[in-house]
């Protein structure tokens, strides 16, 4: 009788423990909730997006890929599930960095769950070290943002959607700032979830679809608004985001740019590696900038250019070349881009020389840029110093200024063209690290405007200081130029194989 009393103490002791291991106590300012965990082999798993919702994080989760992206204020960290691997990327700087953990993680009741001890130390790194793991709780230092209260009446009064080139812009239109989001997508349904608001549900419709979109429904859930969107099949991804100037929500939603089987064949022709344009930087009237001994970029823009289309006239000959100009005249930033969208072209390189602003400086090296909001100040002072060049054009006004918001728009015409344009920076960057007698800076991002215009994938190329006397004195030379041209020819024939061979199989 005894015995068996011990042993019901000794399996209700088992049990609790097991219980407590069902759960990971969070600790904010909201108070302690508990989210779905369990052991495996001595080691805590726990659900990732559970935690993005107790410490109101946003996050977008791929349920069909099992990939999960919690959105921190300066970090952005990608877990997928099954997979060792960790993402971690500044949203505000070129930082990124790649974490293997020592297991996989799990995937469990439609849900991703992580080691805690393995995992613990990035997501701090992520949350800016706001989170901490005091005996066994997940901790949140500072408070969860407070809501306002919603006052008579609906937070989010309707919406409107647009079709654009390469997707579907949705405009979700508010009356509150919203700051906590998030959006899963399943089966051809994106479901996007906003914190702490109510919505006008019946004006939110979309009769007969448009673009990707083939039905709209929301529906007030407790404190939250939750918006469904039945998708196409040439959905890839989305993105959520608080527009600029206003409280209303902006939601991208990008498509393949390949789709249909039928255009497909049909457009074969269309995507055939044919036309490069060569764009050199300023002209004319614009010298770009003066280097310390007095070159002027403008012709060392053209010299490379000139240099690199006649290598590509003599060894790719089934190739043409545009040149945007192949003079020294004065071209505007938007006819450039107009011109390489009028001859098709697949491949746009922008050619231009750095400069810091006080002459006779020490820095050196050559960058390569994408299309793509500037996130360092470094990279922004880049882009409004190539942009300030429109001030010698008749009409700057019709350049939108760079917004945020204009830039989502623009970025999303892009997207279908950035994994190329970053490939061929990939290249571009190697062969010139390579080859050149000065030093990679790196590939980097900013908006330039002469990059917004062109259809196709595009870099700019900051070849070298002018404000060095070294690199100025290279960039003059023909060794220099026809280094560089050189550089850039190799990486060219190197793009134009990975290109054509995506076209033939991935498409
Ligand atoms: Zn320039």
């Amino acid at each position: 009788m005894k015995l068996k009393l011990i042993l019901l103490f000794y399996l209700l002791l088992l049990a609790t423990t097991f219980s407590q291991s069902d759960k990971l106590a969070v600790v904010t300012s909201a108070g302690t909730k508990y989210i779905p965990a369990y052991e495996r082999q001595g080691i805590l798993y726990f659900s990732v997006i559970h935690l993005a919702d107790a410490i109101a994080v946003n996050y977008y989760y791929n349920a069909d890929a099992q990939k999960l992206e919690l959105k921190f204020n300066d970090y952005n960290l990608k877990i997928t599930a099954k997979n060792p691997f960790i993402i971690l990327t500044s949203r505000v700087s070129d930082y990124s960095e790649s974490r293997q953990i020592p297991t996989s993680t799990y995937f469990k009741d439609d849900q991703i769950f992580i080691p805690l001890i393995y995992s613990f130390d990035i997501i701090r790194k992520a949350s800016g070290n706001n989170l901490t793991l005091e005996s066994g709780k997940i901790v949140l230092k500072g408070k969860i943002p407070e809501v306002p209260e919603t006052k008579a009446g609906f937070d989010i009064t309707g919406i409107s959607v647009d079709e654009k080139i390469n997707g579907t812009l949705i405009r979700v239109k508010s009356k509150k700032r919203i700051l906590t989001y998030n959006s899963s997508y399943k089966q051809n349904v994106l479901k996007v979830i906003f914190r702490n608001v109510n919505a006008d549900t019946d004006k939110i419709k979309l009769d007969g679809g448009k673009g990707l979109i083939q039905e709209v429904k929301a529906v007030n859930n407790g404190k939250d608004t939750e918006i469904q969107f039945v998708l196409g099949k040439e959905y890839t991804t989305n993105e959520v985001l608080n527009a600029d100037g206003s409280n209303d929500i902006l939601i991208t939603i990008h498509n393949k740019i390949f789709s249909r089987d039928e255009e497909r064949e049909k457009n074969k022709a269309k995507w055939e590696f044919d036309v490069i344009v060569i764009d050199a930087g300023h002209g004319g009237k614009d010298a770009g900038a003066i280097g310390v001994n007095g070159v002027k970029e403008k012709d060392v823009n053209l010299g490379v250019g000139l240099k690199l289309g006649k290598l590509i006239e003599q060894q790719m000959k089934d190739v043409k070349v545009v040149y945007t100009r192949k003079n020294d005249t004065f071209v505007e930033l938007y006819k450039r881009g107009k011109i390489a969208n009028e001859e098709n072209g697949k491949l746009f390189i922008s050619i231009h020389c750095n400069s810091t602003s006080n002459k006779q400086s020490d820095a050196t090296g050559f960058e390569v840029y994408l299309l793509r909001p500037g996130r360092t100040k470094e990279a922004i002072s880049i882009a409004e110093t190539e942009n300030s060049v429109i001030k010698y054009e008749d009409n700057p006004g019709k350049y939108e200024k760079l917004t945020d918001e204009n830039f989502i728009l623009v970025t999303m015409a892009h997207s279908a063209y950035m994994k190329y344009s970053e490939k061929f920076s990939d290249l571009l960057n190697k062969q010139m690290t390579a080859e050149l007698s000065i030093s990679s800076r790196g590939i980097k991002q900013a908006g330039f405007y002469v990059l917004v215009g062109a259809s196709m994938p595009s870099v700019l190329i900051e070849t070298g200081f002018l404000s060095n006397k070294n690199d100025e004195k290279y960039l003059k030379s023909a060794k220099g130029q026809n280094d560089i041209a050189g550089a850039i020819f190799k990486a060219i024939e190197n793009f134009r194989e990975y290109y054509e061979k995506v076209m033939q199989t991935e498409q």
